[in-house]
C-alpha cells in the first residue's frame, strides 16, 4: 500500500490578511477542512482517488464562500454558467463540462461525462440535456443567488471588464471582503492512482460564453499516473495559453523534474511571464504534494497518510 494524499484549493488571488476579518478567515478554514476531511475519508476507507477528489469538490461546491456550484459568480447577463472537469491518471479518462446552468454539483455532471458518455467535453444546452438524462440534481436560479456576488457583479456589469473573483482592481473596496474562488482537488490513493478535478463559476462579468482553463484538460486540470495530478486556479486565459497543468506533467516526464520543481517553473516563471496570476496544487504517484502560487494568497489544504496536514490561505 502506498502513501495516500489529498490536496485541495479554493481559489487564488489578492487575498491579504489585513483585508480579512477573523470570522471570515475562520469560515474559510472550516470550509477547507470540511472538504479535506470528505476527500481524505474516501482515501482512508480504501476508496479511489477519483471518488476522493469528487467528494471534496462537492463539499466546496455546496459552500457559498467558493466560486463554484452554489457560490458561482454572475456573468455579463446576470446568470451563473459553470465549468468543471475531472480526470483519472490511471487510464487518462476524463470528463468536462462548460457553460452549464442550474446544475447543483457540476463535478457530478463532469463525472457522468467521464463514466457514462462516449465524449470528453460537453457544453451549454447539450450538457444541460445530458444532466437531465443522467438524473443529475438541478436547482432553481434562486439557489445560486448570493448578495455579495450580485453586488460584485453590479459594480462592473456596465463595463467591458471581467475579473478574477478575488483580485483587487479598481473595485478594491467592493472586493475587499469578497475573496472567493474556483475549487480544485488532487489525490493519490493507496494503489498509487492519481486524479484531478476542478470546478468554477469562471470570472465575474464574463460574456460571449467565455470558458476558462478549469474544464480544459491539460489547461487547468490534468492527471497521469506516470507523473502527477494538477488542478489550477487563476486568470484562466493565461493558464490555457501556458497549457499549465500538462506542462507540469511534461517537465516531470521529459525533463525529470520533481513535482515541486516542475510546478515552480510553470507558476513562478512561465505563467508570470504571461501575466498569469494564480496558483496550482499537485500530487505525484508517490503521494508527495505541492501547492505553489504567484499571487498573494490561495485557499489551500493538504493531508496525507503519514499524518501531515496543513490548511493555509496566505503566501
Ligand atoms: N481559473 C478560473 C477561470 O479563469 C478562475 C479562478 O481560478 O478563480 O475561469
Amino acid at each position: 500500500m502506498s502513501k495516500f494524499t489529498i490536496a485541495i484549493h479554493g481559489g487564488a488571488g489578492t487575498i491579504l490578511k489585513e483585508d480579512m476579518s477573523p470570522e471570515l478567515e475562520e469560515a474559510y478554514m472550516a470550509g477547507l477542512q470540511a472538504a479535506l476531511d470528505a476527500g481524505y475519508g474516501v482515501l482512508e476507507k480504501g476508496g479511489t482517488s477519483v471518488n476522493a477528489v469528487k467528494a471534496a469538490i462537492v463539499v466546496l461546491e455546496d459552500n457559498v464562500l467558493f466560486n463554484a456550484g452554489r457560490g458561482a459568480v454572475f456573468t455579463k447577463k446576470g446568470v451563473q454558467e459553470m465549468d468543471a472537469a475531472i480526470m483519472s491518471g490511471k487510464d487518462l479518462s476524463a470528463g468536462a463540462i462548460a457553460g452549464v446552468r442550474n446544475v447543483r454539483n457540476p463535478i457530478e455532471l463532469a463525472t457522468e461525462v467521464m463514466h457514462n458518455s462516449n465524449h470528453v467535453f460537453l457544453s451549454g444546452k447539450g450538457a444541460n440535456d445530458f444532466a437531465i438524462k443522467q438524473g443529475v440534481k438541478l436547482e432553481p436560479d434562486e439557489y445560486f443567488f448570493s448578495q455579495f456576488r450580485y453586488d460584485q457583479w453590479k459594480a462592473i456589469r456596465d463595463s467591458d471588464n471581467y475579473s478574477l473573483d478575488h483580485t483587487n482592481t479598481h473595485l478594491e473596496e467592493l472586493m475587499r471582503d469578497k475573496k472567493f474562488g474556483t475549487v480544485g482537488a488532487v489525490a493519490c490513493d493507496s494503489n498509487g492512482n492519481l486524479a484531478a478535478a476542478t470546478s468554477t463559476g469562471g470570472m465575474t462579468n464574463k460574456k460571449y460564453g467565455r470558458i476558462g482553463d478549469s474544464p480544459v484538460i491539460g489547461g487547468g486540470t490534468y492527471a497521469n499516473d506516470t507523473t502527477c495530478a494538477i488542478s489550477c486556479t487563476g486568470h484562466g486565459e493565461m493558464f490555457i495559453r501556458a497549457v499549465a497543468a500538462y506542462d507540469v506533467s511534461c517537465l516531470m516526464e521529459y525533463k525529470g523534474l520533481s513535482l515541486q520543481e516542475a510546478m515552480n517553473v510553470v507558476v513562478n516563471d512561465k505563467l508570470v511571464k504571461l501575466g498569469g496570476e494564480g496558483g496550482m496544487i499537485g500530487v505525484d504517484a508517490k503521494g508527495n504534494y505541492a501547492m505553489v502560487l504567484n499571487s498573494a494568497g490561495m485557499y489551500r489544504a493538504a493531508k496525507n497518510s503519514l499524518g501531515n496536514q496543513e490548511v493555509l490561505i496566505y503566501k
